[in-house]
Parts: structure tokens; C-alpha cells; sequence
């Protein structure tokens, strides 16, 4: 396995880069490839920036140059639905270009010539993200997460979601937008501007991809309120903590398999 982790802001990538063993840097693209080993697994970690073309680019160029054989995507995202509350995380079962629309020619939200509207995440991968969110949840978050930041943003229980992340070349902060997006998409629970881009190329490479978020804001008028504090104090830190569960629990389970399949 060749991981190639997707941040799409500095401060999300930054304590990784810090962990990883033997980095070693290469600039292509105008983007900057962290290759290194980030707790045994094997890891590229790069800063996608923002939105759709960018993450589609980044992607692209993990796996035609940088050969990894699995994306993550961890980010920040609006709440796609009331049930889902800042400080909670998602994963994604499957993602959609919530800004794709060539009706009357195609569907709306469908991806011309692919026939799809919905790009799925892959199983296992998700899973495992799953697993590692409520690891973080249960053994790191009241340590890992200042006292004062938890009250700050009433991070009181938060909890994991698993469903559709949409995404578009847009931050969503309007009431009536992100109502009308949950009442077009069924199952929604987050918007965000890049995932839907690396699951569409991942399926076309076919490579299987996940994507995880916190969600740090309701996509409505507040939305941009506090952003920039709730990811340096919070969404850093569970990014880095569910990445460091991810990848020592799928170090456990390699080890696992390969003393059974040699009958140990
Ligand atoms: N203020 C930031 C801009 C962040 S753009 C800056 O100056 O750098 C928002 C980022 O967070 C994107 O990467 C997007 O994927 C995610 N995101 C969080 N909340 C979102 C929302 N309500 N709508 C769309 N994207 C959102």
C-alpha cells in the first residue's frame, strides 16, 4: 500500500508532514509531495488547495507520478443536514458534484459520459475510517481537544455520520442554498468543495478513495464565523489523531495477514 493523503488546508496537513518518518519533499505542479512513513505506512502527503480542478489535478498527479495505490481526503465541511452538528465527523459512502448540471441534455447532477451521479468511496477504506473517527472519539478527543475550544464551539458529543458528501465549486453559506441542496439529495450529510472531484477520478483510475470531514460549520450566514480558529484548534487535531489511529490500525491488520497467509 502507497497512501496518498489529500489536505485541503495548511494548518489540516501540517501536523502530519511533522509526524512522518524521513520526509522527503518534491514540488511538481506548483504543489509541494511530503514522501515519507507516517506511523509504518508508507505515505504522500499534499496540500490539494481549494476546490474542484485543484483537488482533481492533485489526485491525478498521487497517482500517474507519485504511484499511490489508495486516497484520503481529510477536510472541513458544512453540515449537510440538521442532524449533523459542528464538531461532527462524516465519512463518505459516496460523493456528487452538487454544481453539475447539463439538464436538459443529461440529469441534473450527473457527470456527462459517465452515466453517474453518484461516485462511490471505497468500502474497506471507510470502514476503517469509521473505526479510527470512533477511536479518536473515544480514547484521544477530551486530551487532544483544548478545554477551552471544546466549550468555545460546544463540542459536547460529537458523533460520526456515514453518507453522501457533496461538493462544489462554492462555499456554502446560505440558508435557503444548503435547505435546497438536503432537499435534492437525499441521504446528504456535509458540503464541502473538493471530495466528488478526487472519488470521480479515483473511479476513472480506479483506484479506491475515502474521504473524511469535520464538520466545522452549519453552511448558513454564520458559516465563515470562527472558520479559520475551529481548524487550527480542532479540526487539526482530530485530522491528524483519526490519520494516526487509520494508519496503525491498517499497519495492525497487514501484520495480521501476512503472519496468517504464512500460518503463524
Ligand atoms: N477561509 C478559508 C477558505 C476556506 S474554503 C481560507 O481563507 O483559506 C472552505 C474549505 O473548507 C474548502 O476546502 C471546503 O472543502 C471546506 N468547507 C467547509 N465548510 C464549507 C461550506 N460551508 N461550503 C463549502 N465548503 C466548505
Amino acid at each position: 500500500m502507497r497512501l496518498g493523503i489529500i489536505s485541503a488546508l495548511y494548518e489540516e496537513q501540517q501536523g502530519l508532514v511533522e509526524a512522518m518518518g524521513g520526509p522527503y519533499k518534491l514540488i511538481h505542479g506548483q504543489r509541494e509531495y511530503w514522501l515519507g512513513q507516517l506511523w509504518k505506512i508508507d505515505a504522500v502527503c499534499v496540500l490539494s488547495r481549494i476546490g474542484k480542478v485543484a483537488a482533481a489535478l492533485t489526485a491525478t498527479t498521487l497517482v500517474e507520478k507519485f504511484g499511490v495505490t489508495h486516497i484520503l481526503f481529510t477536510g472541513v465541511a458544512g453540515a449537510g443536514d440538521k442532524t449533523v452538528q459542528v464538531g461532527d465527523i462524516v465519512v463518505a459512502e459516496s460523493l456528487i458534484q452538487h454544481d453539475m448540471d447539463a439538464s436538459p441534455l443529461f440529469p441534473r447532477f450527473e457527470v456527462p459520459l459517465t452515466g453517474l451521479t453518484h461516485f462511490p468511496a471505497d468500502h474497506r477504506l471507510a470502514a476503517r475510517l469509521m473505526d479510527a473517527a470512533q477511536a479518536f472519539l473515544d480514547r484521544d478527543f477530551v486530551d487532544a481537544i483544548d478545554p477551552l475550544e471544546q466549550a468555545a464551539f460546544r463540542l459536547t458529543r460529537p458523533r460520526i455520520h456515514r453518507g453522501l458528501i457533496a461538493s462544489g465549486d462554492q462555499f456554502v453559506n446560505d440558508r435557503e442554498h444548503i435547505n435546497g441542496l438536503n432537499a435534492a439529495l437525499p441521504g446528504l450529510v456535509a458540503v464541502e468543495m473538493e471530495g466528488a472531484a478526487v472519488a470521480q477520478v479515483c473511479y476513472e483510475l480506479g483506484l479506491p478513495c475515502a474521504v473524511i470531514r469535520t464538520i466545522s460549520d452549519n453552511a448558513n450566514e454564520n458559516a465563515a464565523t470562527d472558520f479559520m480558529r475551529f481548524v487550527k484548534s480542532v479540526a487539526a487535531r482530530y485530522a491528524f489523531h483519526i490519520v494516526r489511529r487509520f494508519c496503525l490500525e491498517t499497519e495492525g491488520s497487514a501484520v495480521q495477514a501476512s503472519s496468517e497467509s504464512a500460518g503463524v
